[in-house]
């Protein structure tokens, strides 16, 4: 596996690898293979790809090695395009590295506060995007009935996502 850096400005590396939310399942749930993208990959990592859906590459990534792409080098075409809004304005100049880092750190704390919810509520799955397992949890405890303690770790969890999803289009991804 390739485990060399980002080829970026430093700025830029140390930001990427310190955030790793559009390759951890925090703000996609996929990423779409195209052309060479899977038999590249394939040949990269020596192993078969983990899919949810045909063509396309689940996440959390399985190359997401801590917030590295092991496969850098065979990455697919998506992930070579996608540069999110926060990466965007600190190479327009809009926001220092500092600030961004600032906020990169401040937005993986509230995926921490999320995962923790969702731990009180039993569900630990981190092989599966964050979404999924906020709405299934949700769709779960509606079908039963729950207790005080239950419903405090709901609205704990609602609330904690909410703030997640305004942080992530307000910051990362727009179109989201
Ligand atoms: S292949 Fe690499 S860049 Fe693409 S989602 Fe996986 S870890 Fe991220």
């Amino acid at each position: 596996m390739d485990k060399r850096p980002l080829k970026k400005a430093p700025s830029s590396l140390a930001l990427c690898l310190a955030c790793g939310l559009c390759c951890n399942g925090v703000i996609f749930s996929d990423v779409r293979l195209r052309g060479d993208d899977k038999a590249a990959l394939k040949k990269a990592a020596g192993c078969e790809l983990r899919k949810r859906r045909p063509g396309r590459l689940a996440q959390p990534c399985q190359f997401l090695d801590k917030r590295q792409c092991s496969v850098y080098r065979h990455r697919p075409g998506y992930c070579r395009e996608f540069e999110c809004a926060l990466l965007k304005n600190v190479k327009g100049g809009e926001l220092t590295a500092e600030s961004a880092l600032r906020m990169v750190r401040a937005t993986l704390s509230k995926v921490r506060h999320v995962e923790k919810a969702l731990g009180s509520l039993g569900d630990t799955d981190d092989t599966m995007p964050l979404r999924i397992r906020f709405e299934r949890t949700l769709r779960k405890l509606q079908s039963s009935r729950v207790d005080l303690r239950a419903a405090v770790h709901v609205s704990e969890l609602t609330l904690t996502m909410h703030n997640l999803t305004c942080a992530l289009s307000r910051t990362f991804y727009p179109g989201e």
